[in-house]
């Protein structure tokens, strides 16, 4: 396990999390990121090992059976975990992974952080969504139907930064981080 603390960042699909997370990433080289597992096809311009390693359902069962992942969940029509062997090093390690994996973490890691990334409103989320251009009507409504149950979780997260300008938001979460190391 690792020795460095664990951020858990969730937001919905379209909120900006990616950009957010390469922003905060880039900033902090003590901070490392935690490769997923999934079962979803990588989307142009991913790479397998670098944004997740992209595996089969008959894989990723596997890795449940042999206690490979520290948590998973099934969302989108798609299996995604943390394999246990992303949080061996030393360094504070970020986890982009959704609500029911977050708690789940929390289970088990109680000292890690929890961080929401909300969006302005629902409109701005969809309008988002949909200019990205890799995800089809049927994958835009799961994921919108997705979202208001993910925003509702947010609660539950120990904060919630606001992406309505990408350098306030990126400041905030160094800032929770900052503030969490020196605790
Ligand atoms: P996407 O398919 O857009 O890359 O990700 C969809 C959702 O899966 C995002 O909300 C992301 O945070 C979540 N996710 C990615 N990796 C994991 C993981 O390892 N575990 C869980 N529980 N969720 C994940």
């Amino acid at each position: 396990m690792s020795k460095g603390r664990l951020f858990v960042i969730s937001g919905a699909s379209g909120v900006g999390k990616s950009t957010v997370l390469k922003r905060v990433m880039e900033q902090r080289k003590d901070l490392t990121f935690s490769v997923s597992a999934t079962t979803r096809a990588p989307r142009p311009g991913e790479e397998d090992g670098v944004h997740y390693f992209f595996v089969t359902r008959d894989r990723f069962e596997e890795m449940i059976e042999n206690r490979e992942l520290l948590e998973y969940d099934e969302h989108h029509k798609n299996l995604y975990g943390t394999p246990i062997a992303q949080l061996s090093g030393d360094k504070h390690v970020v986890l982009d992974i959704e609500p029911n994996g977050a708690f789940q973490v929390k289970r088990n890691c109680p000292e890690a952080v929890l961080i929401f990334v909300t969006p302005p409103s629902m409109e701005e989320l969809e309008r988002r969504l949909r200019g990205r251009g890799d995800t089809d009507e049927e994958q835009i409504q799961v994921r919108m139907t997705r979202a208001k149950w993910e925003i509702a979780q947010s609660d539950h997260y120990d904060y919630v930064v606001l992406n309505d300008d990408l350098d306030r938001c990126v400041e905030e979460i160094l800032d929770i981080i900052d503030y969490e190391n020196k605790k």
